[in-house]
Protein backbone atom coordinates (compact mmCIF):
# COMPACT_ATOMS: atom_id res chain seq x y z
CA UNK A 1 0.00 0.00 0.00
CA UNK A 2 1.26 3.61 -0.63
CA UNK A 3 2.07 5.61 2.18
CA UNK A 4 -0.73 8.14 3.33
CA UNK A 5 0.23 11.07 1.33
CA UNK A 6 1.55 13.98 3.58
CA UNK A 7 1.88 17.51 2.72
CA UNK A 8 5.73 16.81 1.78
CA UNK A 9 4.75 14.26 -1.04
CA UNK A 10 2.96 16.89 -3.03
CA UNK A 11 5.90 19.10 -3.22
CA UNK A 12 7.49 19.26 -6.64
CA UNK A 13 10.72 20.32 -7.10
CA UNK A 14 11.16 22.18 -10.76
CA UNK A 15 13.49 20.53 -12.96
CA UNK A 16 15.91 23.78 -12.88
CA UNK A 17 16.15 23.12 -9.05
CA UNK A 18 17.74 19.66 -9.27
CA UNK A 19 21.18 19.09 -9.10
CA UNK A 20 23.06 17.46 -12.00
CA UNK A 21 24.28 14.76 -9.41
CA UNK A 22 22.25 14.52 -6.52
CA UNK A 23 24.43 12.73 -3.89
CA UNK A 24 25.65 14.70 -1.07
CA UNK A 25 26.55 12.69 1.66
CA UNK A 26 28.68 12.08 3.86
CA UNK A 27 29.83 8.70 3.60
CA UNK A 28 29.37 6.47 1.23
CA UNK A 29 29.57 10.30 -1.30
CA UNK A 30 29.74 10.56 -5.13
CA UNK A 31 31.59 9.08 -7.13
CA UNK A 32 32.41 10.74 -9.92
CA UNK A 33 31.44 9.34 -13.17
CA UNK A 34 34.75 9.77 -15.09
CA UNK A 35 36.22 7.36 -12.47
CA UNK A 36 33.30 4.72 -12.93
CA UNK A 37 33.75 5.29 -16.57
CA UNK A 38 37.64 4.40 -16.52
CA UNK A 39 36.77 1.46 -14.64
CA UNK A 40 34.55 -0.01 -16.75
CA UNK A 41 37.13 0.44 -19.36
CA UNK A 42 39.86 -1.91 -17.95
CA UNK A 43 37.22 -3.86 -16.45
CA UNK A 44 38.72 -7.18 -18.48
CA UNK A 45 41.93 -6.25 -17.93
CA UNK A 46 41.81 -5.30 -13.72
CA UNK A 47 38.98 -6.57 -12.52
CA UNK A 48 38.69 -10.02 -11.19
CA UNK A 49 42.96 -10.31 -11.42
CA UNK A 50 44.78 -11.96 -8.90
CA UNK A 51 46.29 -9.21 -6.50
CA UNK A 52 49.50 -10.32 -6.20
CA UNK A 53 50.08 -10.08 -9.22
CA UNK A 54 51.66 -6.98 -11.31
CA UNK A 55 48.46 -5.51 -12.83
CA UNK A 56 46.65 -4.91 -8.92
CA UNK A 57 50.03 -3.86 -7.56
CA UNK A 58 50.34 -1.22 -9.93
CA UNK A 59 46.90 0.45 -8.94
CA UNK A 60 48.38 -0.22 -4.86
CA UNK A 61 51.47 1.42 -5.86
CA UNK A 62 49.85 4.15 -7.36
CA UNK A 63 47.87 4.79 -4.72
CA UNK A 64 50.80 5.03 -2.46
CA UNK A 65 52.97 7.15 -4.76
CA UNK A 66 50.20 9.38 -5.14
CA UNK A 67 48.78 9.97 -1.84
CA UNK A 68 52.46 10.51 -0.58
CA UNK A 69 52.83 13.48 -3.46
CA UNK A 70 49.24 14.82 -2.38
CA UNK A 71 49.89 14.65 1.27
CA UNK A 72 54.14 16.13 0.69
CA UNK A 73 55.55 13.35 3.02
CA UNK A 74 58.45 14.07 4.29
CA UNK A 75 61.26 11.27 3.92
CA UNK A 76 60.85 7.88 6.18
CA UNK A 77 56.93 8.41 6.40
CA UNK A 78 55.05 5.14 5.17
CA UNK A 79 51.44 5.01 3.33
CA UNK A 80 50.25 1.79 5.25
CA UNK A 81 46.97 0.08 4.06
CA UNK A 82 44.70 -2.77 4.67
CA UNK A 83 41.23 -4.43 4.73
CA UNK A 84 38.46 -2.97 6.89
CA UNK A 85 38.02 0.66 7.01
CA UNK A 86 38.62 3.22 9.61
CA UNK A 87 36.43 1.55 12.10
CA UNK A 88 38.85 -1.65 11.83
CA UNK A 89 41.78 0.48 12.14
CA UNK A 90 40.83 1.81 15.21
CA UNK A 91 40.98 -2.08 16.61
CA UNK A 92 43.94 -2.57 14.87
CA UNK A 93 45.50 0.91 16.55
CA UNK A 94 44.63 -0.64 20.07
CA UNK A 95 46.73 -3.31 19.38
CA UNK A 96 49.48 -1.97 17.35
CA UNK A 97 50.03 1.79 18.32
CA UNK A 98 49.35 1.99 21.55
CA UNK A 99 51.64 0.87 24.50
CA UNK A 100 49.99 1.30 27.19
CA UNK A 101 47.55 4.13 27.50
CA UNK A 102 45.67 6.24 24.79
CA UNK A 103 44.49 9.76 25.67
CA UNK A 104 41.36 11.43 22.83
CA UNK A 105 39.44 14.25 22.50
CA UNK A 106 35.87 13.25 21.79
CA UNK A 107 33.69 15.82 19.84
CA UNK A 108 30.83 13.33 18.51
CA UNK A 109 30.05 9.56 17.45
CA UNK A 110 33.62 8.84 15.68
CA UNK A 111 35.51 10.15 18.14
CA UNK A 112 33.80 8.37 20.99
CA UNK A 113 34.04 5.09 19.23
CA UNK A 114 38.05 5.25 18.91
CA UNK A 115 38.15 5.94 22.71
CA UNK A 116 34.89 3.13 23.53
CA UNK A 117 37.72 0.70 21.78
CA UNK A 118 40.90 1.21 24.00
CA UNK A 119 38.47 1.71 26.85
CA UNK A 120 37.72 -1.72 27.14
CA UNK A 121 40.56 -3.37 25.59
CA UNK A 122 41.98 -5.27 28.53
CA UNK A 123 45.48 -4.70 27.99
CA UNK A 124 45.44 -1.27 27.78
CA UNK A 125 44.98 1.39 31.26
CA UNK A 126 41.78 3.40 30.79
CA UNK A 127 42.23 6.06 28.32
CA UNK A 128 42.44 9.72 29.06
CA UNK A 129 39.15 11.19 27.58
CA UNK A 130 38.56 15.11 27.20
CA UNK A 131 34.75 15.86 25.91
CA UNK A 132 33.73 18.75 23.86
CA UNK A 133 29.67 18.95 23.57
CA UNK A 134 28.79 18.10 20.06
CA UNK A 135 29.14 21.61 18.05
CA UNK A 136 31.07 23.43 20.19
CA UNK A 137 34.69 24.46 20.09
CA UNK A 138 36.97 21.56 20.66
CA UNK A 139 38.89 21.29 24.36
CA UNK A 140 42.24 20.04 23.38
CA UNK A 141 44.55 18.33 25.89
CA UNK A 142 48.30 20.40 26.51
CA UNK A 143 49.88 17.66 28.18
CA UNK A 144 48.33 14.36 27.09
CA UNK A 145 49.11 11.45 29.90
CA UNK A 146 48.30 8.71 27.18
CA UNK A 147 51.25 7.60 24.48
CA UNK A 148 49.04 8.19 21.60
CA UNK A 149 46.85 11.50 21.49
CA UNK A 150 44.36 10.92 19.32
CA UNK A 151 41.12 13.28 17.62
CA UNK A 152 39.47 13.80 14.58
CA UNK A 153 40.24 16.39 11.79
CA UNK A 154 36.56 16.23 11.25
CA UNK A 155 34.28 14.88 13.12
CA UNK A 156 32.02 14.37 10.78
CA UNK A 157 28.45 13.24 12.84
CA UNK A 158 28.76 17.10 14.03
CA UNK A 159 30.26 18.87 11.19
CA UNK A 160 33.55 20.46 13.81
CA UNK A 161 36.64 20.43 12.02
CA UNK A 162 39.40 20.40 14.65
CA UNK A 163 42.97 22.02 13.72
CA UNK A 164 45.94 20.15 13.51
CA UNK A 165 47.82 20.33 16.70
CA UNK A 166 50.67 18.64 18.43
CA UNK A 167 50.42 18.90 21.75
CA UNK A 168 52.52 21.54 23.99
CA UNK A 169 54.04 18.80 26.28
CA UNK A 170 54.94 14.99 26.43
CA UNK A 171 55.83 12.89 23.37
CA UNK A 172 53.20 11.21 22.54
CA UNK A 173 52.57 9.88 18.95
CA UNK A 174 49.45 12.35 17.05
CA UNK A 175 46.86 9.80 15.92
CA UNK A 176 44.85 11.59 13.45
CA UNK A 177 41.53 10.29 12.35
CA UNK A 178 41.07 12.09 8.95
CA UNK A 179 38.34 10.10 7.41
CA UNK A 180 36.27 12.42 6.14
CA UNK A 181 39.17 14.99 5.93
CA UNK A 182 41.97 13.29 3.85
CA UNK A 183 42.00 15.25 0.79
CA UNK A 184 39.80 18.18 1.40
CA UNK A 185 41.58 19.94 4.17
CA UNK A 186 45.06 21.22 4.17
CA UNK A 187 47.22 18.61 6.57
CA UNK A 188 50.80 19.01 7.28
CA UNK A 189 52.58 16.16 7.65
CA UNK A 190 54.82 17.46 10.37
CA UNK A 191 51.90 18.06 12.84
CA UNK A 192 50.42 14.30 12.80
CA UNK A 193 52.40 10.75 13.46
CA UNK A 194 49.06 8.42 11.92
CA UNK A 195 46.82 10.32 9.67
CA UNK A 196 44.29 7.19 8.36
CA UNK A 197 41.02 7.55 6.51
CA UNK A 198 38.65 5.41 4.18
CA UNK A 199 38.49 6.06 0.49
CA UNK A 200 34.40 6.50 0.74
CA UNK A 201 34.50 10.19 1.81
CA UNK A 202 37.22 12.76 -0.10
CA UNK A 203 38.59 10.46 -2.18
CA UNK A 204 35.05 9.19 -3.85
CA UNK A 205 35.70 5.68 -3.92
CA UNK A 206 33.85 3.14 -2.24
CA UNK A 207 34.62 1.64 1.50
CA UNK A 208 36.03 -1.27 3.14
CA UNK A 209 39.84 -0.20 2.99
CA UNK A 210 41.96 1.70 6.08
CA UNK A 211 45.25 4.01 4.90
CA UNK A 212 47.51 6.04 6.91
CA UNK A 213 49.82 7.69 6.61
CA UNK A 214 52.77 6.64 8.94
CA UNK A 215 55.53 9.23 10.36
CA UNK A 216 58.98 6.70 11.52
CA UNK A 217 57.98 7.82 15.04
CA UNK A 218 54.75 5.78 14.33
CA UNK A 219 56.49 3.17 12.07
CA UNK A 220 58.97 2.55 15.00
CA UNK A 221 56.10 1.89 17.50
CA UNK A 222 54.56 -0.36 15.29
CA UNK A 223 57.65 -2.43 14.95
CA UNK A 224 58.62 -2.21 18.70
CA UNK A 225 54.98 -3.61 19.96
CA UNK A 226 55.53 -5.93 17.34
CA UNK A 227 58.76 -7.11 18.60
CA UNK A 228 57.52 -7.01 22.31
CA UNK A 229 54.85 -9.88 21.33
CA UNK A 230 51.94 -9.11 22.50
CA UNK A 231 49.16 -11.39 21.07
CA UNK A 232 47.64 -9.73 18.25
CA UNK A 233 45.03 -11.11 16.15
CA UNK A 234 46.48 -10.94 12.22
CA UNK A 235 44.16 -9.05 10.22
CA UNK A 236 44.60 -6.38 13.32
CA UNK A 237 48.34 -6.50 13.05
CA UNK A 238 49.54 -3.72 12.07
CA UNK A 239 53.07 -4.52 11.36
CA UNK A 240 51.76 -7.03 8.69
CA UNK A 241 50.10 -4.50 7.21
CA UNK A 242 53.21 -2.59 7.15
CA UNK A 243 55.40 -5.09 5.28
CA UNK A 244 52.45 -6.05 2.77
CA UNK A 245 51.67 -2.10 2.23
CA UNK A 246 55.58 -2.01 1.67
CA UNK A 247 55.31 -4.65 -1.44
CA UNK A 248 52.25 -3.06 -2.56
CA UNK A 249 49.93 -5.68 -1.23
CA UNK A 250 47.35 -6.12 1.40
CA UNK A 251 47.19 -9.13 3.83
CA UNK A 252 44.47 -10.38 2.34
CA UNK A 253 42.37 -9.75 -0.74
CA UNK A 254 41.49 -6.30 -1.27
CA UNK A 255 38.10 -5.05 -3.36
CA UNK A 256 39.72 -3.98 -6.32
CA UNK A 257 37.19 -1.86 -7.91
CA UNK A 258 37.94 0.30 -4.71
CA UNK A 259 41.55 0.31 -5.33
CA UNK A 260 41.26 1.61 -8.93
CA UNK A 261 38.33 4.37 -8.28
CA UNK A 262 40.78 5.55 -5.15
CA UNK A 263 44.50 5.82 -7.45
CA UNK A 264 41.71 7.57 -10.14
CA UNK A 265 40.79 10.33 -7.45
CA UNK A 266 44.01 11.13 -6.31
CA UNK A 267 45.29 11.19 -9.77
CA UNK A 268 42.53 13.32 -10.29
CA UNK A 269 43.20 15.54 -7.74
CA UNK A 270 46.67 15.63 -8.53
CA UNK A 271 46.36 16.98 -11.69
CA UNK A 272 44.09 19.75 -10.80
CA UNK A 273 46.70 20.46 -8.39
CA UNK A 274 46.85 18.76 -5.58
CA UNK A 275 45.60 19.03 -1.89
CA UNK A 276 45.71 23.29 -2.02
CA UNK A 277 43.69 22.93 -4.73
CA UNK A 278 41.15 20.74 -3.44
CA UNK A 279 41.26 22.52 -0.06
CA UNK A 280 40.00 25.87 -1.86
CA UNK A 281 37.74 23.80 -3.72
CA UNK A 282 35.67 23.02 -0.30
CA UNK A 283 36.56 25.93 1.09
CA UNK A 284 34.29 27.17 -1.90
CA UNK A 285 31.84 24.83 -1.14
CA UNK A 286 31.50 26.18 2.89
CA UNK A 287 31.25 29.19 1.48
CA UNK A 288 28.19 28.77 -0.81
CA UNK A 289 26.71 26.65 1.90
CA UNK A 290 27.22 28.37 4.93
CA UNK A 291 27.30 31.67 3.53
CA UNK A 292 23.06 30.74 2.48
CA UNK A 293 22.52 29.68 5.73
CA UNK A 294 23.59 32.55 7.86
CA UNK A 295 21.56 34.68 5.13
CA UNK A 296 18.40 32.57 6.00
CA UNK A 297 15.44 32.95 7.72
CA UNK A 298 14.94 29.82 9.00
CA UNK A 299 18.71 28.07 8.95
CA UNK A 300 21.88 28.58 10.94
CA UNK A 301 25.40 27.18 10.98
CA UNK A 302 24.88 24.35 13.63
CA UNK A 303 28.33 25.29 14.97
CA UNK A 304 28.67 28.52 15.96
CA UNK A 305 32.46 29.37 15.59
CA UNK A 306 33.23 30.12 12.16
CA UNK A 307 36.96 28.73 12.53
CA UNK A 308 35.47 25.11 13.74
CA UNK A 309 32.52 24.52 11.03
CA UNK A 310 33.77 21.82 8.70
CA UNK A 311 34.55 22.59 5.30
CA UNK A 312 34.04 19.09 4.24
CA UNK A 313 30.54 18.19 5.84
CA UNK A 314 28.01 21.10 6.37
CA UNK A 315 25.59 20.74 9.14
CA UNK A 316 22.95 23.51 9.11
CA UNK A 317 20.07 23.64 11.84
CA UNK A 318 16.80 24.95 11.06
CA UNK A 319 14.34 26.28 13.40
CA UNK A 320 11.10 24.94 14.44
CA UNK A 321 8.92 26.02 11.57
CA UNK A 322 10.52 23.96 9.62
CA UNK A 323 10.55 20.02 9.37
CA UNK A 324 14.15 19.21 8.36
CA UNK A 325 13.09 15.88 8.18
CA UNK A 326 10.21 16.66 5.53
CA UNK A 327 12.79 18.66 3.50
CA UNK A 328 15.25 15.80 3.52
CA UNK A 329 12.34 13.46 2.05
CA UNK A 330 10.72 15.80 -0.12
CA UNK A 331 14.69 16.08 -1.60
CA UNK A 332 15.21 11.93 -1.52
CA UNK A 333 12.04 12.21 -3.32
CA UNK A 334 13.83 14.10 -6.61
CA UNK A 335 16.85 12.22 -6.47
CA UNK A 336 18.75 14.41 -4.08
CA UNK A 337 19.89 12.38 -1.61
CA UNK A 338 21.63 11.38 2.03
CA UNK A 339 21.22 15.20 3.55
CA UNK A 340 19.15 13.63 6.69
CA UNK A 341 21.52 14.83 9.45
CA UNK A 342 23.61 12.23 11.35
CA UNK A 343 20.75 10.15 13.10
CA UNK A 344 21.88 10.02 16.62
CA UNK A 345 22.87 13.80 16.63
CA UNK A 346 18.73 14.00 17.22
CA UNK A 347 18.73 17.80 15.26
CA UNK A 348 16.37 19.27 13.29
CA UNK A 349 18.65 19.79 10.44
CA UNK A 350 20.55 18.76 7.22
CA UNK A 351 23.84 17.53 6.80
CA UNK A 352 25.79 18.23 3.31
CA UNK A 353 29.09 17.03 2.11
CA UNK A 354 31.46 19.37 0.96
CA UNK A 355 34.08 16.83 -0.61
CA UNK A 356 35.83 17.58 -3.56
CA UNK A 357 33.90 15.49 -6.29
CA UNK A 358 30.80 17.22 -5.44
CA UNK A 359 30.45 20.35 -8.09
CA UNK A 360 30.28 23.98 -6.10
CA UNK A 361 27.36 24.68 -8.79
CA UNK A 362 25.55 21.90 -7.90
CA UNK A 363 25.52 23.34 -4.15
CA UNK A 364 24.22 26.52 -5.23
CA UNK A 365 21.30 24.71 -6.87
CA UNK A 366 20.73 22.77 -3.64
CA UNK A 367 20.63 25.55 -1.41
CA UNK A 368 17.74 27.19 -3.99
CA UNK A 369 15.43 23.27 -4.12
CA UNK A 370 15.56 24.01 -0.29
CA UNK A 371 14.57 27.01 -0.65
CA UNK A 372 11.92 26.07 -3.13
CA UNK A 373 10.86 23.18 -0.52
CA UNK A 374 10.81 25.52 2.64
CA UNK A 375 8.92 27.90 0.63
CA UNK A 376 6.27 24.89 -0.42
CA UNK A 377 6.22 23.60 3.66
CA UNK A 378 6.12 26.83 5.87
CA UNK A 379 3.41 28.24 2.91
C1 LIG B 1 33.11 7.62 8.18
C2 LIG B 1 33.99 7.81 9.35
C3 LIG B 1 34.50 6.71 10.07
C4 LIG B 1 34.10 5.30 9.77
O1 LIG B 1 34.65 4.87 8.56
P1 LIG B 1 34.42 3.36 8.07
O2 LIG B 1 35.29 3.25 6.87
O3 LIG B 1 32.96 3.22 7.81
O4 LIG B 1 34.84 2.48 9.17
C5 LIG B 1 35.37 6.98 11.10
N1 LIG B 1 35.72 8.22 11.43
C6 LIG B 1 35.24 9.30 10.78
C7 LIG B 1 35.68 10.66 11.20
C8 LIG B 1 34.36 9.12 9.72
O5 LIG B 1 33.90 10.18 9.05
Amino acid sequence: MPAAPGPDHEIAIPPALIPRDGRFGSGPSKVRDEAVAALAAVAHTYLGTSHRQEGVRSVVRRVREGLRELFALPDGYEVVLGNGGSTLFWDAAAFGLVERRSSHLVLGEFSSKFAAVTAAAPHLADPEVERTDPGAAPRLIAAPAGDVYAYPHNETSTGVMVPLHRPAEGDPLVVVDATSAAGGLRASARAYDVYYFAPQKCFASDGGLWVACCSPAAVERIERIRASGRWTPPTLDLGIALENSRQDQTYNTPALATLFLLAHQVEWMLGQGGLEWAARRCDRAAEIVYGWADAHEYATPFVAETAYRSHVTATIDFDDRVDAAAVARTLRAHGIVDVEPYRKLGRNQLRVALFPAIEPDDLVTLTRAVDHVIACLVG
